[in-house]
């Protein structure tokens, strides 16, 4: 067995670990407050947090829960957004937003930075592009 194939076996575990694998993915998509409240907890306990919230960052997800954060249009949002008109106060809610997103990437990039340096470089990267745009 080769070591490349014991690394895809080993992520695909990590994978298969992960709690919005793990039961319906519904929740992560909800549109109410109680739901994405659970998906973000249980977020929370992923192994794979930090990458997931890295990864969705770069992709600027249009929706849902990724690495325990609300999404909506490529943004961190701390809620969902109401229909209709945009809120007077929505830049000043989405600068916390990513002060909030910032600070955990850099709580992460610490805790990674012993085990994962490269992952914790990337992290921290991710902390300070968040930070700029905020
Ligand atoms: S951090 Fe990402 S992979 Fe882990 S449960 Fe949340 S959405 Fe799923």
């Amino acid at each position: 067995m080769s070591v490349l194939s014991l690394a895809i076996g080993a992520a695909s575990a990590h994978v298969h670990d992960v709690p919005c694998r793990a039961q319906s993915a519904d929740i992560w998509f909800a549109d109410d407050v109680a739901s994405t409240a659970k998906a973000q907890a249980l977020c929370q306990t992923c192994p794979l947090q930090a990458e997931c919230l890295t990864g969705a960052l770069e992709r600027q997800e249009p929706c849902g829960v990724w690495g325990g954060e609300l999404f909506d249009r490529g943004q961190v949002v701390a809620q969902h957004r109401p229909k209709g008109r945009p809120r007077k106060d929505a830049d000043e809610i989405a600068a916390a937003a990513a002060g909030r997103v910032s600070a955990r990437l850099a709580e992460v990039s610490l805790a990674l930075a012993a085990t994962e340096p490269e992952l914790a470089d990337l992290v921290a990267e991710a902390a300070l592009e968040v930070a700029g745009a905020a």
